[in-house]
């Protein structure tokens, strides 16, 4: 089975996820994750997003691989754990940036469906209904306004001991999304056989419960 969940930043698409590949015990793809650790790598290189060639030439050389570590799922850059480094600021900004890359969606995109053809699967990313997976068994776009994904998010970093600015988090929210869907390459989209979810109202559980309902055929 494999199950495609894309949607805008923020939109709870990694809690969902989760919660389903447990539930139907299939794996977890956070491509999301993948782009983040090719741009925190171009970071760490000295390499800017106009430097089409030093993209390729490092896309060639670079060594990440995703790992699982007690049920969750782990990027490694050489040999070492950057799982959290990825989630920081300045690397949600370069990663889409360098996401807009063709090189950069070919050579993930190429992982991403190895991944997928080995395993039963749900993927969450921008494109994985439109592109990556666009025979997947259940599509799902998971979204919310970006005021309530900011809300959100701003209250994740609370209980991480972060004090944010909500207004700042929703800018730089909208900010990627528009980046995100006006890219020419595999842009932002919800694929027109995806089932379309609007979580601004809604709790985690009634989205989790209504995309199993799907799935499940009730
Ligand atoms: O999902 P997450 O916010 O971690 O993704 C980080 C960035 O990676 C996105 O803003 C987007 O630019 C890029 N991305 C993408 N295609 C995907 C998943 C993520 O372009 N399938």
């Amino acid at each position: 089975m494999k199950i495609a969940l894309d949607g805008p930043a923020g939109a709870g698409k990694s809690t969902v996820a989760k919660a389903l590949a447990k539930k139907l015990d299939i794996m977890y793809l956070d491509t999301g994750a993948m782009y983040r650790a090719v741009a925190l790598y171009m970071l760490d290189n000295g390499i800017t997003v106009d430097q089409k060639d030093k993209v390729e030439e490092a896309l060639k050389h670079i060594d990440l691989v995703v790992k699982y570590e007690d049920g969750m799922q782990k990027m490694y850059l050489a040999g070492k754990d950057v799982s959290l480094r990825i989630r920081e600021n300045a690397v949600s900004k370069a990663a889409s940036d360098f996401s807009a890359l063709q090189p950069v969606r070919v050579f993930l995109v190429k992982m991403q469906q190895e991944t997928a053809q080995k395993n039963d699967c749900i993927l969450d990313g921008r494109d994985i209904g439109t592109f990556v997976l666009p025979d997947a068994d259940f599509k799902f776009f998971l979204t919310a306004d970006s005021s309530e994904r900011a809300k959100r998010r701003a209250k994740e970093l609370a209980e991480k001991g972060q004090i944010v600015d909500v207004l700042q988090i929703q800018k730089e929210i909208e900010q990627r999304d528009y980046n995100d869907s006006h890219r020419e390459f595999a842009p932002l989209k919800q694929a027109e056989d995806a089932v379309l979810v609007d979580s601004t109202f809604m709790t985690v559980d009634e989205v989790i419960t209504f995309v199993s309902n799907v799935i499940e055929g009730k």
